[in-house]
C-alpha cells in the first residue's frame, strides 16, 4: 500500500522500509533488523532462553492503527497523498491560509478543546482550499491518530435522499454527526430545497452542540450563503452559518474572486 510506505517514509526516518498497509507483527520483517517479523527477540543467558518484545512492534502497531484510521476516513483517492508542504500559495491571502493550517496541525490538541476550533476555507475552484484541507486532515491522523471522516458533501446528500432503507446513509450521517474530526468538502453548493437546508442544520448543529472540530470546503463566503439570488437573508441559512460562525474560522483563498462576487 502506497499511503504506509509514504507514511513510514515520514514518521520513522531511517527506518527501513516494511512493505504493506497492514503490517502485522507475525508476518512483516523487522524495519530494524532485530527480530524475524514476528516482534520477539529469544537470547540466551546462563544457559536459559529468554524473550523480549523488539521495538519493531511499537511501530507495527503505530503504523496499523494510522492505516486503518485512513481506510476508515473516507478520503477520495486523489487526496489521499495531499501534504501542506506540497501547497504553493499564489497570493497573500493563499500564504496566510498556509500558516493557518500549519498552524492548525501543529496546536490541534488544545485547539480541539476549545469552542471554536474548526475552519472555514472559501475560494473559487483553483485556490487550493480542498489540497489544503484533506492535507490538514491527512497529517492530523498521521500525526495524532485521530478518528476523521471526510464527506463530500454532494455525495453526502445523494446518500440521504430518502430513497428506501438505506443503513449506510443513516451511518453516515450518525458519523457526521458525531465523529471527532470532520470534513465537510464542497458545502453550500446545494442549498435550494429545503431538505437539504434541514440536513445541513442536522449536521452542523449537533457539532457545534457538542464542540467537534469541523474543517469546511466551500466556494460560498458565509455571508453569501445564507443569502438568496435576489440578496434576501435566508433564516434557515442564517440558522446554518450563525453555527459555523461559532465554530469556524473563515479563511478568504483569494480576495480579487471575492470582491468581483459580493459586488454582483
Ligand atoms: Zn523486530
Amino acid at each position: 500500500m502506497e499511503l504506509a510506505a509514504n507514511i513510514i517514509k515520514t514518521q520513522f526516518k531511517g527506518v527501513p522500509t516494511v512493505t504493506g498497509g497492514n503490517a502485522t507483527p507475525t508476518k512483516d520483517p523487522c524495519p530494524f533488523n532485530r527480530c524475524d517479523g514476528s516482534g520477539l527477540i529469544s537470547f540466551k543467558k546462563n544457559g536459559l532462553d529468554f524473550m523480549e518484545h523488539c521495538e519493531c512492534l511499537e511501530v507495527k502497531n503505530k503504523i496499523r492503527k494510522i492505516g486503518e484510521l485512513f481506510d476508515r476516513a473516507g478520503i477520495p483517492k486523489k487526496y489521499a497523498a495531499k501534504t501542506l508542504d506540497q501547497y504553493s500559495p499564489r497570493n497573500e491571502l493563499q500564504h496566510r491560509a498556509l500558516e493557518i493550517a500549519r498552524r492548525y496541525v501543529e496546536k490541534y490538541q488544545e485547539i480541539k478543546e476549545t469552542e471554536k476550533n474548526g475552519l472555514y476555507f472559501v475560494g473559487p475552484t483553483g485556490t487550493g482550499k480542498t489540497h489544503l484541507a484533506y492535507a490538514i486532515v491527512n497529517a492530523l491522523i498521521e500525526r495524532y491518530q485521530i478518528p476523521a471522516v471526510v464527506s463530500v458533501v454532494p455525495d453526502l446528500l445523494d446518500l440521504l435522499r430518502p430513497k428506501r432503507e438505506n443503513n449506510e446513509a443513516e451511518n453516515r450521517l450518525e458519523l457526521a454527526k458525531s465523529n471527532e474530526l470532520l470534513l465537510l468538502d464542497d458545502f453550500g453548493s446545494e442549498r435550494e430545497s429545503s431538505w437539504v437546508t434541514e440536513r445541513m442544520f442536522v449536521i452542523v448543529n449537533a457539532r457545534c452542540e457538542r464542540q467537534l472540530p469541523t474543517i469546511i470546503t466551500s466556494n460560498v463566503p458565509l455571508d453569501l450563503l445564507e443569502k438568496d439570488v435576489h440578496g434576501r437573508t435566508v433564516l434557515a441559512w442564517e440558522r446554518i452559518t450563525s453555527k459555523i460562525r461559532d465554530m469556524c474560522y473563515q479563511i478568504l483563498m483569494d480576495g480579487e474572486d471575492f470582491r468581483r462576487l459580493s459586488a454582483r
